[in-house]
C-alpha cells in the first residue's frame, strides 16, 4: 500500500492489489488557517482538528487494517464518514476498517445496492477464494446514506461537489474537492486502463460522463481514477478524449475498434474482449 499527498487536505492511498485508489480528504471544522481570514482554529495538542471522509477503499484485508493508523500518522482527523464512487464489491471495502461508520453514496449507487442484494459480498468472497485471502469477519455495509446526484456535501466548513457518474455500471458519482483542484472519478479516465462497460450496452451513458468529466476537468488540477495513479488534468483530457474516440469506435466496429493510442496494453486488450461480450450479449 502506498500513501501519496496530492494537497495537504488529500491523501490517496493506492492497493497493491487491482492498482485501486482510496481519498482520505480532510477540512477544518470552522474557518481555519487554510483561508485568510481573521478566524483561527484553536489547536488541541494532540488531535488533529477538522473533519475527514474515506472514500472507497484499499483491497487487501492488512491494508484496511492499517488504514486508521496510516490516516492517524498523517495527522488526518479519525474518518467520520465513508462515501463510494459506485457500488462494485472493490470500492465498498470501507466498513472493514471502519465498521462504525455509515457509508454514503449517490442514489443511483443506493438503489442499485437494493436490487442486489448481497451481490459485493458475493463478488468479494469470489475474489478472496480465487486469491487466497482471507478475511476475519464477512463484509457489512450497515445502512445506506443516500446523496442526490448532482449535489452537494458538507465536510467541515467545506463543501465536495457529488456528480452523476454513469456508465461503467449502471450507477455512480464523481466528487469533485474545490478547494484543493482534486477529482475523484471513480472507474474513469485511468491512465492504465480502457473504458469498461460492467452492466451491458451503456456506451451512451459512458459517453455523457466522460463530457461531464471533461467539463470538471476545467477547473480542477489533478485526477484520482478508481485505478491507476493520480494524474495531472491535462494529461486526464487526453484520457478523456481516448476513451469516447474508443467508445464510439466500439459502437461502430465492435470487436475491431483499435485501442487508444496510449494504452495498449494486455489489460487494455483483455478489458475490450470484455465489453465486445456485453455487446453482443445485450443485443447490440
Ligand atoms: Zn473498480
Amino acid at each position: 500500500m502506498r500513501a501519496v499527498s496530492l494537497h495537504p487536505d488529500v491523501l490517496v492511498v493506492s492497493s497493491a492489489l487491482l492498482r485501486a485508489n482510496c481519498v482520505i480528504v480532510r477540512a477544518a471544522s470552522t474557518a481555519g488557517e487554510d483561508d485568510a481570514g481573521p478566524v483561527r482554529v484553536r489547536k488541541v495538542p494532540g488531535r488533529p482538528e477538522g473533519e475527514a471522509f474515506v472514500i472507497d477503499s484499499p483491497v487487501l484485508p492488512e491494508e484496511l487494517d492499517a488504514l486508521p493508523a496510516l490516516i492517524e500518522q498523517a495527522r488526518f482527523p479519525p474518518p467520520s464518514g465513508l462515501l463510494a464512487t459506485h457500488a462494485d464489491w472493490d470500492h465498498l471495502l470501507g466498513r472493514i476498517a471502519f465498521p462504525e461508520l455509515a457509508l454514503g453514496c449517490g442514489e443511483s449507487t443506493a438503489r442499485r445496492l437494493e436490487q442486489e442484494p448481497g451481490a459485493a459480498q458475493r463478488e468479494l468472497r469470489n475474489f478472496d477464494e480465487e486469491l487466497g485471502i482471507e478475511r476475519p469477519a464477512p463484509l457489512s455495509l450497515g445502512a445506506v446514506q443516500t446523496l442526490p446526484l448532482p449535489g452537494r456535501c458538507e465536510l467541515g466548513h467545506r463543501e465536495l461537489e457529488l456528480h452523476p457518474a454513469e456508465g461503467h455500471t449502471a450507477d455512480g458519482m464523481a466528487i469533485v474537492i474545490p478547494w484543493a483542484g482534486v477529482l475523484v472519478a471513480g472507474d474513469y479516465l485511468s491512465s492504465v486502463e480502457i473504458p469498461q462497460l460492467n452492466a451491458g450496452d451503456r456506451i451512451d451513458q459512458y459517453l455523457e460522463t466522460l463530457e461531464r468529466l471533461g467539463r470538471l476537468l476545467d477547473a480542477v488540477e489533478q485526477v484520482v481514477p478508481g485505478h491507476g495513479p493520480p494524474i495531472a488534468s491535462e494529461l486526464a483530457r487526453n484520457v478523456c478524449e481516448e476513451d469516447s474516440a474508443y467508445l464510439e469506435d466500439l459502437r461502430r466496429d465492435g470487436a475491431d475498434a483499435p485501442l487508444p493510442d496510449t494504452r495498449q496494453t494486455r489489460v487494455a486488450r483483455a478489458i475490450h474482449a470484455q465489453n465486445v461480450q456485453e455487446l453482443t450479449a445485450s443485443g447490440s
